[in-house]
């Protein structure tokens, strides 16, 4: 499999990534990725780093973004292109769902403690080491405290929709989102549609909103899609006018399917989101 220019989804230790920005960064570059958009969980904060790293490395860094939004009950993640991290109204909204983040956090530790596990809250917050923190953070804890043997299994039976410790996110709206994206001079992509598990229909009208609101692409190549959620995405794509976009959502170096620049070209027939740029 020829590895792609684009990589444009992934994660540093800004979020829930386990590498650092600028290893990130160099790590992308010895994978043959040219274009890299480093796109956090709700933070900019490692863009700086990316960006030195980036320069050294001759790669060319797209800064980015992976918003959290609560969109009919459910959680979905847009991803915001060539924002300016600098914008008022984004760095002003991303404040605000750290705080979130932070409080939900809470209510997580809350959770486990009727099941009998202390100290999550905690565990969390000194992994994340002044990041956001996230489920990733709160996975990691119950691994090396022994509560469970591997990252999935914190998912699965503590961390994941509707298990004994799954607290809902309130995030942001989806046009609130959008339009931060697009004041701070970005395009918005929707992340990995495939992993919300909607029904065709109830995917179509995200769509419909997500353009209302100008929102421009779509992920159809990402490592969460098998071969027929790709050629569904590509369908989408055409159908309404989306640009088409590709990441791996790369977090963490020991999982090689999600490897930075691992995943196949765009299909043909898909409008690239890098076409104007
Ligand atoms: P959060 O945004 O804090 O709710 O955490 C979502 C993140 O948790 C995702 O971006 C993934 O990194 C990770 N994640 C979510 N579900 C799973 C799962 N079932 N197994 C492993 N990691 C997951
Ligand atoms: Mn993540
Ligand atoms: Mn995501
Ligand atoms: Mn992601």
């Amino acid at each position: 499999m020829r590895a792609m220019r684009h990589d444009l989804h992934s994660h540093s230790w800004a979020s829930d990534g386990l590498l650092s920005p600028a290893q990130v960064v160099r790590r992308a570059a010895a994978r043959g990725v040219e274009v890299l958009a480093l796109t956090d969980h709700d933070t900019t904060a490692g863009l700086g780093e990316a960006a030195r790293a980036a320069e050294e490395a001759g790669v060319r860094l797209v800064p980015g973004v992976e918003i959290s939004v609560t969109w009919h009950r459910r959680t979905i993640h847009i991803v915001g292109l060539g924002i300016d991290p600098e914008c008022p109204a984004l760095a002003a909204g991303l404040e605000r769902l750290c705080e979130r983040r932070r409080a939900r956090a809470r209510a997580i530790d809350a959770r486990l403690a009727r099941h009998g596990i202390e100290g999550a809250y905690e565990g969390a917050r000194r992994r994340a080491a002044g990041a956001v923190i996230g489920r990733g953070h709160l996975a990691r804890f119950l691994v090396e405290a022994g509560h469970v043997t591997g990252f999935d299994e914190a998912f699965k039976r503590y961390l994941g929709r509707g298990r004994v410790g799954f607290a809902p996110g309130e995030w942001v709206g989806l046009a609130e989102a959008v339009g931060w994206i697009r004041a701070a001079g970005g395009q918005a992509v929707i992340a990995h549609p495939a992993r919300y598990r909607l029904t065709s229909a109830k995917l179509r009208e995200l769509i419909r909103e997500f353009r209302a609101c100008g929102g421009e692409g779509i992920e159809v190549v990402s490592s969460a899609h098998s071969r027929e959620e790709v050629n569904a995405m590509t369908g989408h794509a055409r159908r309404f006018g989306l640009l088409a976009s590709c990441g791996s959502d790369f977090h963490d170096p020991a999982n090689r399917w999600a490897d930075l620049g691992r995943m196949p070209a765009l299909p043909a027939g898909c409008e690239p989101v890098w076409r104007g740029w």
